[in-house]
């Protein structure tokens, strides 16, 4: 489990700014807590970590990331539960597959005292800031970077670890309309789609535009042969309900693993919901809506928890999807998420880490 954490140095706030937060009014990833973490890790041998007052950080305009990318993310939520404590959700898991898009990206592990013990002692500071409501969380974002002062291509020397914490609210308003993509591509294999590494949301969002401006609001992407897989939507896993049964595409080199996808997978089978990873062909899903059958198709991930799509756009047709009830499988399954986050059900799966 979290071991103890190093000797951080830690500069607290004179005083904090958690009054600018209305649980109400929360707009993501616009507002930041009051202290951040700072670990850097200087030719292989990381270096005392650093909680610090939130603030922009000076780098020369020549460092590695900029240029060449080298640079990666996670994201996750704190929340606070019925009895008042705040928790976070499977973050070994996060730990892990940080350390997974690390080594894809030739960048150095990041201690398990650095990046778990640094959470803990920066929600500990900042524990005012996880949001009361049932919509409400705390979202985690530990992110490095590439940080030499070179601009040959070539894995960097040094690196920056840090973590920032933002409030968070509901994500979508509406449930969204997705385009099933055709033309560009998200991964292929060989390449980083399993990786958290900034390119990837970069490279997105182009396709994302030329949606949303055919009036959706966001993709869902096929492989990268034959584009007639599934493999996600935007930055979620993505689910479909075909005659009762969940499907959802296996991972691979090119879906990104998902701990909202794995968690939902569990509580399936402890709902006695049958599950099935396998390949899910568009086509099957478009004759599946036009005909009844696939009666719903939802993202899944940190950010959105469970996200139900209301149609899904394929060459130029829109397959409406049924309107989503309590006893929809992806209501039932959000349900079953949140309640054990947010501890008004046994955290039987032993996923919840109290702070
Ligand atoms: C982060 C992410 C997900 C969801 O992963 P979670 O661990 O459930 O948050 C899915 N797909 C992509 C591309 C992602 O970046």
């Amino acid at each position: 489990m979290i071991t103890e954490a190093p000797a951080f140095k830690i500069s607290p706030v004179k005083e904090s700014r958690v009054g600018q937060l209305d649980p109400d009014k929360i707009v993501f990833g616009t507002l930041f807590t009051d202290h951040m973490l700072v670990a850097d890790c200087v030719n292989g041998e990381w270096q005392t970590p650093e909680i610090l007052p939130y603030g922009s950080i000076a780098y020369d305009p020549a460092i590695a990331s900029l240029h060449y990318g080298q640079s990666i993310f996670e994201g996750m939520k704190a929340f606070k539960n019925v009895d008042g404590d705040v928790v976070m959700f499977r973050p070994e898991e996060n730990f892990k597959r940080f350390n997974i898009s690390a080594e894809r990206m030739c960048m150095p592990s990041v201690p398990e005292e650095i990046f778990l013990g640094g959470l803990r002692e920066l929600l500990n500071l900042d524990r005012n800031w996880v949001p009361d409501g049932d919509d409400n969380s705390l979202y985690l974002r530990p992110f490095m970077f590439a940080s030499d002062v070179y601009l040959g291509v070539r894995p960097s020397l040094n690196y920056r670890f840090m973590i920032i914490m933002s409030p968070a609210g509901q994500y979508y308003a509406e449930p969204p309309k997705v385009k099933v993509e055709t033309e560009f591509i998200r991964a292929a294999e060989g390449g980083v789609g399993y990786a958290k590494c900034a390119g990837n949301y970069a490279a997105s969002l182009y396709p994302a535009k030329l949606a949303q401006e055919q009036g959706y609001t966001q993709l869902l992407w096929t492989d990268a042969k034959t584009h007639s897989r599934f493999e996600e939507s935007g930055t979620m896993n993505v689910f479909f309900v075909k005659d009762g049964k969940i499907l959802t595409p296996k991972t691979s080199s090119t879906i990104l693993k998902g701990i909202t996808r794995d968690s939902l997978l569990q509580i399936a089978k402890s709902l006695d919901i049958e599950v099935s990873e396998q390949d899910v062909y568009v086509k099957d899903i478009i004759d599946g809506i036009a005909s009844g059958s696939v009666s719903e198709v939802f993202g899944a991930g940190t950010a959105v928890v469970v996200s139900p799509f209301s149609a899904v756009g394929f060459e130029g047709n829109d397959y409406v999807l049924p309107e989503i009830t309590e006893s929809s499988v992806s209501s039932k399954l959000k349900n079953a998420l949140n309640d054990i986050r947010k501890g008004k059900t046994e955290d039987r799966f032993g996923w919840v880490y109290k702070v």
